[in-house]
């Protein structure tokens, strides 16, 4: 090691990196059953990307009108294109039920209807009768900031159970030791510069989605996947990390979300010519068909020269014909951000918006209760002892190739409590741990102090930027082979790039530019696995359109991929296959068809 570093040691039973949505429902459900818990997060508990969720979590509460947990496990497998594990999409969409009343009962103040039940809003995907039946008011809400409320409610009940935060800090890799076993992991205190060595029984990874791999994206710019980066560096593998969901509306230019509520409460989109072209693409589910469907629709509009504006690069969202007074109610934070990013106003001109990067389908492979796993003698889903992820870091798989709107807010809550529960039934609380291996930590230690002292000529924002135009064109919403044959070119060059980096501030102490290399050595290990997985996945399915391959290939590619990737940029494909068994009796599996909405 170049310098010492002086290195804090802690132990806890379980250790939480992230404080979204997703690690707080876990931090808090293990401190209340009396697990000794720490959660770590970079940024402030309520500035997780879950704050900024707008448009609702689903539920078939019925509140509305007729719905069923089963007609919501069937979009789900629908919307997924099939690729989502059965067995996982059951125990969600039944969960989904207790869990949106129990947020309730923790203070969640939901958007009413006239007789005080939860509000609930129609979403894209969302039906009835197995897809028979008119869409569903499945979606519940508050106004258009469900995100904010929900994470604040979640914050509000961790500091009630007395979980102990670690705000600020970021978490740089995981301890593993020689079994394969995750014992803990090492982070950096932002605030003071000091470095940590966590020590658990567990190390549950809820650090969100990779979206910032792009140019425009309606997330974070904390959207980094750094735990999906600490995963491929210790050498365990991704799943699915080629579907990448493009939201149809984001605001031309600025990349900010409108949520598809707008849509769900009466918007629609047109072209140049003022056609509401989604009539032609989806005449049954219209505006409202899932996500990935819309987003091709619209590239095509615009390919084909019917976009609006002198480039012809986005359409027109509008709401100018809903009344004043249900925008103010149920979509005042849109007519906000229209205002402030577009320059408009959403009663009298609709909004420029075009397909964003969005969400992140792949991630850690887990099963239904959090726990990480490895194909490994013979068993695609045994365990990595001591390894969960949950929230938009874990791939269940329950949105497999494309997930519906209002389903991630769903995820987060139950995956966070799923995991929650199966910590409280593994540890054993504050039981003795074994000693970490010799050295536990220095590799970690060696990478942020080369990274530190890195003097080469191009700065970390010039190769992020690279790094992210690479991805917009080379692997966005439809892709042919020659197109990311070309970006895989492009990106071996800036790995090798990586290594004239040049970091300009050498401490330790809110060093942002360090810690924005550090995410940067995270996002190209997601970015490259992402497009390899992306070239050699020869079908179109759900979010991942190939122009090349058009159709769906159920015989050759209904597989999860997995992708790891070596210290020298290289990956490795193989697979695991998809559970297209239900957990019980109480549902029938949905055998593949033709996805047409
Ligand atoms: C604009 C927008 C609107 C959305 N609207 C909806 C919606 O209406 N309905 C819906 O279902 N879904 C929606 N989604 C998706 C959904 O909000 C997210 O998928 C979900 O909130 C992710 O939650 P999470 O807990 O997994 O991660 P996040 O909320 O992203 O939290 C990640 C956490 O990890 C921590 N972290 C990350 N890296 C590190 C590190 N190195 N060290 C320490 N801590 C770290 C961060 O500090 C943060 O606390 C929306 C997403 C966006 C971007």
């Amino acid at each position: 090691m170049t310098e010492a570093y002086k290195i804090v040691d802690h132990t806890y039973d379980v250790i939480v990196v992230g404080a979204g949505g997703a690690g707080l429902r876990a931090t808090f459900g293990m401190a209340v059953k009396g697990l000794k818990t720490a959660c770590i997060t970079k940024v402030f508990p309520t500035r997780s990307h879950t704050v900024a969720a707008q448009g609702g979590i689903s539920a078939a509460l019925g509140n509305m009108s007729e719905d069923d947990w089963r007609w919501h496990f069937y979009d789900t497998v629908k919307g997924a294109d099939w690729l989502g594990d059965q067995d996982a999409i059951e125990f969600m969409c039944r969960e989904a039920v207790p869990a949106v009343i129990e947020l309730e009962h923790y203070g969640v103040p939901f958007s009413r209807t006239e007789e005080g039940k939860i509000y609930q809003r129609p979403f894209g995907g969302m039906t009835t009768e197995y897809g028979e039946g008119p869409p569903a008011q499945r979606t519940a809400a508050a106004a258009d900031r469900t995100g904010h409320a929900i994470l604040h409610t979640l914050y509000q009940q961790s500091l009630k159970h007395e979980a102990e935060f670690f705000v600020e800090y970021f978490a740089i890799d995981l301890i593993m030791d020689d079994e394969g076993v995750c014992r803990g992991v090492m982070a950096w205190n932002l605030d003071d510069g000091t470095l940590h060595r966590f020590r658990a029984r567990m190390v549950v990874l809820a650090t969100g989605g990779y979206g910032r791999a792009y140019f425009s994206c309606t997330g974070a710019h904390t959207q980094t996947g750094d735990g999906n980066g600490m995963v491929l560096r210790a050498g365990l593998p991704m799943q699915d990390m080629e579907f990448i969901q493009f939201h149809p509306t984001g605001i031309y230019g600025a990349g900010c979300l409108i949520t598809e509520g707008v849509r769900g409460e009466g918007g629609y989109l047109t072209n140049s010519e003022g056609e509401k072209f989604m009539e032609r693409y989806a005449p049954h589910a219209k505006d409202l068909a899932s996500r990935d469907v819309v987003s091709r629709s619209m590239t095509i509009e615009m390919n084909e020269g019917r976009g609006v504006g002198p480039n012809k690069d986005y359409v027109h969202l509008h709401i100018e014909h809903l009344s004043p007074e249900i925008i103010n109610e149920r979509l005042p934070g849109i007519a906000e951000t229209a205002r402030i990013f577009a320059g408009v106003d959403v009663t009298k001109e609709p909004i420029p918006v075009l397909p964003t990067v969005h969400y992140n389908m792949g991630g850690v492979p887990t099963n239904i209760h959090g726990e990480a796993i490895l194909p490994r003698d013979g068993n695609p889903d045994a365990v990595i002892p001591g390894l969960m992820a949950i929230g938009e870091a874990a791939c269940v798989s329950v949105h497999g190739a494309n997930r519906l709107g209002s389903n991630s807010l769903l995820d987060i809550v139950v995956f966070g409590r799923a995991a929650a529960d199966r910590c409280v039934a593994l540890i054993d609380p504050n039981s003795n741990q074994p000693e970490l291996p010799k050295g536990a930590g220095e590799n970690s230690i060696a990478r942020l102090d080369s990274r530190r002292h890195a003097k080469g000529g191009t700065s970390v924002a010039a190769l992020r930027g690279e790094m992210q135009t690479t991805m917009q064109a080379h692997c966005a919403v439809f892709r042919t082979h020659d197109v990311m044959a070309e970006g895989q070119k492009k990106m071996t060059a800036l790995w090798a790039k990586m290594d004239d980096m040049g970091v300009t501030d050498r401490s330790m102490v809110w060093n942002s530019d360090l810690m924005e290399a550090l995410e940067l050595d995270n996002m190209m290990l997601q970015a490259v696995v992402s497009l390899d997985g992306a070239l050699n996945r020869e079908e179109s399915r759900g979010g991942h359109a190939r122009e090349d391959f058009p159709d769906r290939d159920d015989e050759t590619w209904m597989k999860h991929t997995l992708a790891w990737i070596d210290e020298n940029g290289k990956t490795r494909i193989d697979y695991r296959p998809v559970h297209g068994n239900t957990l019980t009796d109480d549902v029938k599996a949905v055998p593949p068809k033709e996805r047409v909405y």
